[in-house]
């Protein structure tokens, strides 16, 4: 295990950027309007309900929820496409998408149609069999929303009921759609608009209701997952997830119990612990398990001064489908100081544990652990860390709880961790597959340095995490540094056998940030990575067996269907989310772009994608800004306002526009796209309400000062 501090003696005096608006697209977009040319289809039930997923594997050409099924496997029956032919696998269809921001949904498929959401919440019903277009719905998401959203205006899918689509959006709205034809059956606003919330999730449907939570603990809100009846919108119920203001009546006995876990006033900061994406239903208990965030600001020490477990933050907490009412809670991050969300993939499944069939739920959160609970009281059953974790050298299995290394909370100075807020693992789905018994994470290990933001202030709906942007920018590092951090910084599929709790091969690929995990009984799984590959693995042994070049990041996880008895293998390419938008030189190294497209395979197909354009990258930036002071001050305004969209020292990861390539032309319309909201419906809105303009002439000089630094880099004067 590499030391904390080695490293940190190095980092200690750089910095680390974040940015605020994460919204610009490199091209404009105009929006499409909603094209209604199905036919009425003959064939398609689309009366998706719960008995129907609950006996999903009688119906294995389907793919009729999130995760397939309720618990979330990602295991498909399918087994015609296998181990022994994958190679013959070939591109049967391809269906490009307006957008060229990031895609995260996993389709569904039911009776040949395919529906899935696209960047800015859009959806997309298709021909599942040959990709035309059936019809599409725009909820027309004000491009200045995209300033809430830390992690790309991405979302991650749709759901299925009844014969309605449903898909909530990047502000905030939830939307009933009619499967066979896009027309909307109801909206309702989940959230309060005066503050920065998002949705990027896909709604799960239980017992009839729809159930959403959100994002946005990044900016300052209060989590809380919502539940509506999927027939008119009414809402059912609402859970939320941490405590607020103790001076007002706490809207359950659970909340009044975890606001004994809290101190300062953390609701002035909103608090977080929001569920923005994994959710798991289990039929036979009727219990909802949800994924609770991280707190809101990162930093506990400003959060909730004189710590505390500061609950339901970083837990997994099962609720009551019908009544949304407390049942059980585990949280994995107690204190949560470092961006450690419990939000990821949770799968359930019945597994043999010291002689006994034990009902699990198998989590492998940012925190770097993997965790089998006893998923009907949140017992632990096991923890063990599953990448290289710097904060903690075990999960007591007696408390229950991490024991944490000395320093890695950064109370008194600035701490070199792994896991970074990117996460051992993130959002991407795992998938479990029964035969091999083994659990495939899309897993990473990414260095960051924490430390106190001595200067913060709260600012309403913008980026408040409390963590000192100047700490650990990559671009401020010496070279030697930077090779080590490079070093450090990995992707893998790993191979994890959770009742033997140990990794039992892994897949070692160039970069972080790879995509989501499909299992089948043809004894295969399927991902997209980072570098541009979607490939076929050996689910036994990780032998690839088949890839092909997507030319662009794939993030999204495949699934599988099949139509007349042919089965197909369907993933969402386009690169995005928080690594490309925010990790700078990381994220460049990919060398990718977003090129954003559904891509079909069967076996025997032949088809090929067209060849693409590299755009060509010229640097003719306006000469040098010759102030030192303006530079400086401009590379804290950058960290502060621009890097959570624009990247670590001003460096593109292939979606949001690299800065360093804006032109002098370009720059003479600086004032009016920063503070002048020019790109406002792209996402980049004014920011004249937080910065003055010699503070925007400033960050100006530092990203003129960063191409001039590039341009000498690369030999040229
Ligand atoms: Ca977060």
């Amino acid at each position: 295990m590499t030391s904390p501090l080695r490293l940190l003696t190095a980092l200690c005096c750089s910095a680390f950027v974040f940015l605020s608006a994460c919204g610009q697209e490199p091209e404009p977009v105009s929006p499409e309007s909603v094209v209604d040319e199905a036919e009425e289809p003959a064939g398609p039930r689309l009366d998706v309900d719960g008995a129907r997923i609950i006996a999903a594997d009688s119906e294995p050409g389907n793919w009729l929820s999130h995760g397939r099924t309720y618990d979330e496997q990602r295991y498909s029956p399918l087994e015609q496409i296998n181990a022994a032919n994958v190679n013959e696998l070939g591109l049967d269809w391809y269906y490009d998408f307006e957008t060229k921001r990031g895609l995260e949904a996993t389709p569904i498929v039911v009776d040949g149609m395919m529906f899935t959401s696209g960047a800015w919440s859009r959806v997309y019903a298709l021909d599942a069999g040959t990709g035309d277009l059936l019809w599409t719905h725009d909820p027309e998401v004000p491009g200045e929303w995209a300033v809430h959203a830390c992690c790309d205006v991405v979302n991650r899918g749709v759901a299925l009921w009844k014969g309605s689509v449903f898909v909530g959006t990047l502000d905030g709205r939830l939307i009933s759609l009619d499967a066979k034809t896009g027309a909307v059956n109801w909206t309702v606003l989940t959230i309060d608009k005066s503050k920065p919330y998002t949705i990027t999730g896909a709604p799960r449907v239980v017992n009839g209701k729809v159930i959403i939570g959100n994002g946005g603990a990044e900016y300052g809100v209060r989590g809380y997952v919502s539940a509506y009846d999927a027939e008119t919108g009414a809402i059912a119920w609402r859970f939320y997830t941490i405590p607020g203001d103790p001076a007002e009546p706490f809207e359950s006995e659970a909340l009044e119990m975890a606001a004994g876990t809290w101190n300062g006033e953390w609701w002035k900061f909103g608090g977080g612990g929001t569920v923005w994406d994994s959710m798991a239903f289990d039929s036979e208990l009727n219990l909802l398990y949800i994924g609770v965030g991280n707190g809101s600001p990162w930093n506990q020490q400003i959060r909730s001064p004189g710590g505390g477990d500061n609950l339901f933050l970083s837990s997994i907490v099962a609720l009551n489908p019908d009544s949304g009412k407390y049942v059980w809670h585990y949280q994995t991050t107690p204190g949560e100081t470092w961006d450690y969300t419990a939000t990821q993939h949770m799968i359930l499944a019945d597994l043999e544990i010291d002689g006994a069939l034990r009902k699990v739920i198998l989590q492998a959160p940012k925190n770097g652990f993997f965790y089998v609970l006893d998923r009907e009281n949140g017992e632990l059953i096991s923890a063990e860390p599953y990448v290289q974790t710097t904060w903690a050298t075990h999960v007591d299995p007696e408390t229950g709880r991490p024991v944490e290394v000395e320093g890695a909370r950064y109370k008194e100075g600035p701490a070199l961790v792994v896991p970074a807020p990117y996460g051992a693992h993130n959002w991407h789905p795992m998938a479990f597959s029964p035969d091999s018994g083994l659990i495939y994470i899309p897993a990473q290990d990414i260095p960051f340095v924490y430390g106190t933001d001595e200067n913060f202030e709260f600012t309403p709906g913008l980026w408040n995490v409390g963590v000192n942007p100047l700490y650990a920018s990559f671009s401020e590092q010496p070279p030697e540094v930077q090779a080590q951090l490079m070093e450090m910084v990995k992707g893998q599929i790993i191979a994890w056998d959770p009742v033997a709790r140990r990794e039992v091969w892994r897949v070692q690929h160039a970069l972080p940030g790879n995509g989501g995990m499909l299992a089948t009984a043809g004894n295969l799984i399927f991902q997209g990575n980072s570098t541009g590959t979607f490939a076929a693995y050996r689910a036994d042994t990780g032998d690839q067996l088949w890839s092909m070049s997507a030319q662009t990041g794939i993030v999204a996880s495949p699934v599988t269907y099949s139509i007349d008895g042919e089965q197909y293998i369907s993933v969402l390419a386009g690169w995005g989310g928080a690594f490309p938008l925010f990790a700078g030189d990381f994220a460049a190294a990919a060398g990718v772009r977003n090129v954003s497209r559904i891509l079909t395979f069967k076996l025997g197909a032949t088809g090929a994608l067209p060849s693409i354009e590299t755009p060509k990258m010229v640097l003719d930036p306006p000469p040098r800004v010759d102030d030192a002071d303006a530079i400086a001050r401009g590379k804290q305004l950058y960290s502060d306002r621009c890097m959570v969209c624009h990247g670590d020292g001003a460096v593109g990861g292939g979606v949001t526009p690299d800065l360093r390539y804006m032109d002098a032309e370009k720059h003479q319309m600086w004032q009016g796209i920063v503070l002048g909201g020019l790109h406002r419906e792209r996402g980049m809105v004014s920011f004249a309400g937080v910065l003055t303009p010699e503070e925007s002439t400033a960050i100006q000089a530092f990203v003129i000062e960063r191409s001039h630094q590039m341009l000498e880099a690369s030999g040229s004067p």
